[in-house]
């Protein structure tokens, strides 16, 4: 997911999504048509390689929408019946309540209406998403690799947790890198993206993965700029972009299942918009309620016949 960059607007989003989309060292294909959208900046190939997002501003998703209706399918694999979730929590935690918020994010996805919007997306076989996850757990890593994450480290974190055996060996799960402020990611995190997700062959399996940083790390990039609804910028800031994530990966595991001309995935098409909100009682900006918390999560795209961000299905 890019940032939320106002100026570079377009390009910010589709660096970000480039990003997302884009595993460590491999660069989606040049699109056609993206030259044209890229206008006028003309830089977003060259961005692509990056992880992948960042808040885009509102015009750039707005122009994205207009210009394309719908989603592509390119025949890869989804992530089908129940999905799962593990958390890594990377860097120093304690005293955070993000732990709590966000595994109370991912308790709360299953049979929610939000999740339920991905059940649009199919594979070869017309077998659907389905609105079923579970979150399995999680483990800690207390810098094992420094403070500056290259990708390649990264995914060297979740090898590490499986291979310890501190989580399982789990291919139809998403498995969550997510880490503490005082840590960077060095192929962009604040500055091309606030988050991503790829794949990579660890132990023999097909293993998904995502980073995700803490927004406390560049606010004005990666946060949702508007008040806490958990009273934690940079946890619920983090719950938006897992969201992003966790959706894109259900419905784009390999890079090579659904997204459109743009190389956007679902969730890029609506990154950073968030439909009708409301004020908490603690004085937060929220836009739906999952589990016992509100949230500020942002839209998701319903494959439908034109195509839209919704907040719920
Ligand atoms: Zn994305």
């Amino acid at each position: 997911m890019h940032i939320r960059t106002p100026v570079s607007i377009a390009l910010s989003c589709l660096a970000l999504a480039w990003a997302a989309s884009a595993p460590a060292g491999t660069v989606r294909p040049a699109d056609p048509g993206e030259e044209e959208d890229l206008v006028p900046t003309g830089k977003g190939v060259g961005e692509r390689a990056g992880p992948e997002h960042q808040r885009p501003p509102f015009a750039a998703s707005t122009a994205a929408r207009s210009r394309t209706n719908g989603i592509v399918y390119h025949g890869g694999p989804l992530m089908l019946g129940t999905t799962h979730i593990y958390y890594i929590w990377y860097g120093n935690w304690s005293g955070n309540s993000a732990t709590t918020i966000l595994a109370d994010l991912a308790n709360s996805y299953s049979g929610s209406p939000y999740f339920n919007i991905n059940t649009t997306y199919y594979d070869a076989s017309n077998t659907h998403v389905s609105n079923s996850v579970s979150y399995l757990g999680s483990t800690t890593d207390a810098y094992s690799q420094g403070k500056a994450l290259s990708d390649s480290q990264i995914q060297g974190v979740v090898s590490s947790a499986i291979s310890s055996g501190h989580l399982p060996k789990d291919s139809n799960a998403v498995y969550f890198v997510l880490t503490s402020a005082d840590v960077n990611a060095t192929s962009g995190f604040c500055t091309q993206y606030c988050g991503w997700h790829t794949h990579g062959t660890i132990g023999g399996a097909d293993i998904k993965y995502s980073f995700v940083g803490n927004p406390d790390r560049c606010p004005a990039a990666c946060s949702n700029g508007t008040p806490p609804p958990n009273g934690n910028v940079g946890a619920d800031g983090m719950a938006s972009i897992i969201s992003h994530e966790f959706e894109e990966a259900v419905t784009d595991p390999d890079l090579n299942a659904w997204y459109d001309r743009r190389g956007e995935e679902n969730a890029d098409k609506c990154a950073w918009t968030w439909g009708s909100t409301y004020t908490t009682a603690n004085g937060g900006t929220a836009n739906m309620k999952l589990g016992t918390r509100d949230y500020l999560i942002q839209q998701n795209w319903i494959r439908a016949t034109q195509g839209k961000c919704a907040l719920h299905l």
